[in-house]
């Protein structure tokens, strides 16, 4: 007879000590981890697990209401706006950025162009209007945040990605636009404070900063909503969505949960102030061992270089690749394994990776160099 999984267990959950580097989904909290497999179990002594009671009752309304206040409070954001968690990850927020702000009659979106993120989000609203590229890196293989363009004031918005998950660049001020700015924040929100006013929609997905996959974040500019002309769809209606107070149809509730564990986090620890304190400082020690050691080198402008994802190449693969890989897999390293589309490595350091992990990482260079 085969043995059920579900037997009798002692629920003693060990975390190991692996250096997670994650692009995403990613690293979270371990003590997000362990209220969140708690929750499952049974949420706060009600008896039940979070995963089988209602989104009315009052304990998910709650939970629900809690995500959205700290959203609010974490990023100081304007009474005006409206904070929503919805579903889709950030691949159905290109298209729902589009619908909510194009207009219907001779539509018009400008976008810059840092990568495949944003190439994706162009592609989506080129089926329901004309896209204007105002300006690209690709030329460039996207090593750089494009500077020095103007723009246009016809279009009905303006979209960036602020920062760039797989090759490894920030946008570190934002631009100034005329027309509503619309930004996928998906890699780098919750990691510094952000000037919400500034834009009249922001959306990210949770599993890089806030939580696990399946719930997107938007914060939305209520006063910009309504004016295409179109029909939306109602799941796509940013304003159905915001009438209904998040809740329109079912939230995924556990992802709301767990984000709402993570944003608690944050804020115990001092808020985005201190996110990014921590933030700059792992950058800064990764940074300062990839630009130092003769044996690495960035592969991204320094003044553009993301504190989320940094990305870089051994100059000479032949002689080190093979020590190199086997010198942080045996240190425990997972994730460093650089995107497809750029080669070599990528650290991805997201709110919840200590700078001991970073330490780690850099020792192993510094040993890499001293052995080589
Ligand atoms: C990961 C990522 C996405 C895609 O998110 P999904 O939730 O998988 O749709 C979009 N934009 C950026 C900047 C990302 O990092």
């Amino acid at each position: 007879m085969p043995q059920s999984g579900f037997g009798p267990s002692k629920l003693t959950y060990q975390m190991s000590k692996v250096h997670n580097y994650s692009a995403g989904p990613c690293i979270l909290p371990p003590e997000v981890m362990r209220k969140a497999s708690q929750s499952v179990i049974e949420l706060d002594g009600i008896g039940l697990s979070l995963i089988e009671i209602s989104h009315r009752s009052k304990e998910f309304v709650a939970i629900m209401e809690k995500a959205r206040g700290l959203v609010r409070e974490l990023l100081n954001v304007p009474d005006n706006y409206s904070v929503l968690f919805l579903q889709g990850g950030a691949s159905l927020g290109f298209y729902m950025s589009a619908i909510n702000f194009m207009k219907n009659e001779g539509g018009k979106g400008a976008y810059v162009d840092t990568g495949s993120w944003s190439n994706k989000a162009m592609k989506e609203a080129a089926l329901l209007g004309e896209v204007i590229e105002t300006a690209s890196s690709k030329a460039d293989n996207y090593t750089h945040i494009p500077k020095g363009y103007t723009v246009p004031d016809d279009a009905d918005y303006f979209h960036i990605t602020s920062n760039n998950t797989i090759f490894g660049t920030q946008f570190k001020s934002f631009p100034e636009s005329k027309v509503p700015m619309l930004c996928d924040m998906s890699s780098d929100i919750f990691s510094k404070p952000v000037d919400v006013s500034k834009f009249d929609l922001i959306y990210a997905g949770a599993q890089k900063n806030m939580g696990p996959a399946g719930t997107t974040v938007y914060i939305v500019n209520k006063d910009a909503l309504g004016k295409t002309g179109r029909k939306i769809p109602s799941m796509l209606d940013l304003a159905v969505h915001d009438s209904k107070d998040s809740m329109f149809n079912t939230p995924p509730v556990f992802s709301v949960y767990v984000s709402m564990l993570t944003l608690e986090w944050m804020k115990s620890l001092g808020g985005l102030e201190a996110m990014q304190k921590r933030n700059e400082e792992k950058a800064a020690l990764l940074y300062n061992e990839i630009d130092r050691n003769p044996l690495f080198e960035g592969t991204t402008a320094a003044e553009d270089r993301s504190t989320m994802n940094a990305t870089f190449v051994l100059k000479d693969e032949a002689a080190h690749k093979e020590r190199f890989d086997k010198m942080w897999n045996d240190a425990r390293i997972s994730g460093l394994k650089g995107h497809r589309s750029v080669g070599g490595y990528r650290a991805s350091m997201y709110n919840a990776l200590p700078l001991e992990s970073v330490a780690v990482l850099t020792d192993v260079m510094k040993e890499l160099e001293r052995t080589a």
